[in-house]
């Protein structure tokens, strides 16, 4: 691999678990866009969103984005990264963009299960189950439009890691499907 390997997804999806076990086992780079940008304005998300707004914070991942956007390297982007059409934009040209898919209940399971892996001011101020299918129901079609593949991300950690070297080895332009 020399392009960028990019995972999106809403929240709880896996894409740091999933992009620090490839990059681990594949000998590349690993990244993840808000553990950088929280590292560089020595602020956490909650902290930033106070001080700047959403739009802030905005600005700041598609920085975050555009740095770590380098050969063998593996990123983890926010939940909401697809939302500017900049970043869909760049993640599609800069390298491969996969989007590790789940169902609500799912995500909704892990995020009860690890409240702090995922601590974000609340988007809707909705319990988690309900915020979590809205949030998707806005972003599916980005995220879907965004990725060169979609991969089940309900699957266990390692057959995940299978699925991506899978379709890591066929060409951007195959738009493989590991989702039924
Ligand atoms: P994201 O970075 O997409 O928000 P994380 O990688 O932080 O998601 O994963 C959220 C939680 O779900 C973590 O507690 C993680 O251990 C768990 N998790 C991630 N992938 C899997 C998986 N394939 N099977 C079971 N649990 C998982
Ligand atoms: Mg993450």
């Amino acid at each position: 691999m020399t392009q960028p390997v990019f995972f999106i997804g809403p929240r709880g999806c896996g894409k740091t678990t999933v992009g620090q076990a490839l990059a681990r086992e594949q000998n590349w780079d690993f990244v993840d866009t808000d553990h950088w940008l929280q590292e560089r304005a020595q602020m956490n998300v909650a902290a930033i969103v106070e001080k700047e707004g959403w739009e802030g914070f905005r600005a700041r991942e598609t920085q975050a984005l555009q740095s770590v956007a380098a050969p063998s390297t593996v990123v983890a982007t926010g939940g909401g990264m697809v939302l500017a059409d900049v970043n869909r934009h760049f993640m599609r040209e800069a390298g491969r963009v996969i989007y590790l898919r789940a169902p609500v209940s799912v995500l909704a399971a892990r995020l009860e299960a690890f409240p702090e892996e995922g601590q974000r001011p609340a988007l809707t101020g909705k319990p988690l189950g309900e915020e979590i299918r809205d949030v998707l129901a806005e972003r599916e079609a980005l995220y879907s439009e965004t990725a060169h593949y979609i991969i089940d991300a309900a699957q266990p950690l390692e057959r995940i890691i299978a699925d991506v070297l899978a379709v890591l080895s066929t060409p951007a332009s195959s738009g493989l499907r590991l989702y039924s």
